[in-house]
């Protein structure tokens, strides 16, 4: 049976006190250990609170995912056929906590490969929302009117089978010239905002995060950076304090997480996402729609509840960009339409993230959602609430 303890609390562990007298001991689930000892016997429990023993001891072959993860029979037989184009990478601490769900769970296609990716479908592509015509400088995309998105590195932590990005993620390519972002940057005084992505930035150095955070604060035109990311949720070894008070530096600084569903929510994610809340970082989520690992209105109303409780506004969920060998992720429109509508209304609205289709061909992210305003005449506007009932509201004249 899983026990959790608060290790600090029995002083084995340091508590790490913050500027608001909370405490943020380590909480270390103890079932981790004893998967330690058993697949990584030459590793101390220090080790598996370091975020780089984390990313160097990463599973990125078969063999070492075997012996992990209990592969079923119909896993081996798609994993033996592959030649993916995105690697294979999971952290020690993440294929941990797949190795203790069913092996049908289905957090475990996010990111194991399937011979499904080699499918090529109608409407995918290798880079659906049209980034690199969009890219001015290398590791620049200038879309919108007032932001921009940064591309920092092409490495994560863990590698997303259905990533938009799985034409950069791993491959070992730089993919930023950060000079030449810099200076575009300056030149366009209407860039109000700055994503930091990847890849995933977290996965950075704190020296070199600051050094970008720096040089990107110093612009004054800049009013806000944001960075993106699923590191919290695949290696949570990687908030610590010093990390977040660096970033505490660079405010108004937003952070935007990749979470997919409510069994990353461990007690080691939850104290990442509450000691980076504690430091003062406005916290959201972002969610892709996954057919069979989170398509449904219970999995995900259960996830954004989970993550409000460690104050994780829910943000985004994704409808499943189209890149190749993705159609086994990809709902319909119509099915991520009934969720939403099985949300909005039926939990607080805090709970309920905005559903977005990123349009094919650059066209940027779109709004969808059911129609609530059904008719209207000279006189009123007739309104459908939650539970399907009418109601007129008043035009004014
Ligand atoms: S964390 Fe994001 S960028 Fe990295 S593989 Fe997953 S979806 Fe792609």
């Amino acid at each position: 049976m899983r026990r959790t303890i608060e290790l600090a609390v029995l002083g084995i562990l340091p508590v790490h006190k913050h500027h608001n007298g909370m405490n943020h001991s380590v909480i270390v689930d103890f079932s981790r250990f004893s998967f330690l000892k058993e697949f990584f016997p030459r590793a101390s429990r220090k080790d598996w609170k370091n975020w780089q023993w984390q990313i160097a001891n990463s599973i990125v072959d078969l063999e070492k995912l075997e012996e992990i993860v209990k592969l079923n029979s119909h896993e081996k037989t798609e994993l033996q056929q592959l030649n993916v184009l995105l690697p294979l990478r999971i952290t020690p601490y993440y294929a941990n906590l797949l190795a203790g769900l069913s092996s049908d769970h289905p957090l475990r296609k996010t990111v194991i490969p399937s011979e499904k990716e080699l499918t090529l479908s109608f409407g995918e592509a290798a880079d659906p929302l049209h980034e690199e015509a969009d890219k001015k400088v290398p590791g620049l995309v200038h879309r919108y009117p007032d932001r921009v998105l940064v591309l920092l590195t092409d490495f994560c932590a863990a590698n997303c089978r259905y990533c938009t990005r799985s034409r950069l993620v791993g491959q070992q390519h730089k993919v930023c010239d950060f000079d030449k972002v810099v200076n575009y940057i300056k030149e366009h005084k209407e860039v109000r905002d700055v994503l930091l992505s990847g890849g995933d930035p977290l996965t950075l150095t704190d020296a070199r995060l600051e050094f970008y955070l720096q040089k990107i604060r110093a612009i004054e035109h800049v009013e806000m950076i944001r960075i993106g990311t699923k590191v919290p949720a695949v290696m949570p070894q990687r908030i610590t304090p010093q990390l977040a008070q660096m970033l505490r530096r660079y405010q108004p600084l937003y952070m935007s997480i990749h979470f997919t569903h409510p069994v990353e929510l461990t007690p080691e994610v939850q104290t990442a996402c509450n000691l980076l809340a504690d430091t003062g970082i406005p916290l959201g989520s972002q969610t892709v729609l996954l057919k069979n690992v989170n398509d449904s209105a219970e999995t995900l109303k259960k996830l954004f509840h989970e993550l409000l409780k460690v104050r994780v506004k829910p943000y985004y969920l994704y409808q499943c960009d189209p890149i190749f060998g993705s159609a086994h992720f990809r709902t319909s429109v119509c099915d991520g339409l009934k969720i939403m509508e099985k949300l909005r209304g039926h939990t607080s609205g805090y709970a309920v993230p905005t559903y977005v289709i990123d349009a094919p061909g650059g066209g940027g992210k779109i709004p969808v959602q059911s129609n609530y305003v059904i008719d209207e005449n000279a006189d009123q506007v007739f309104l459908k609430n939650y539970e399907g009932n009418i109601y007129a509201y008043p035009k004014q004249k």
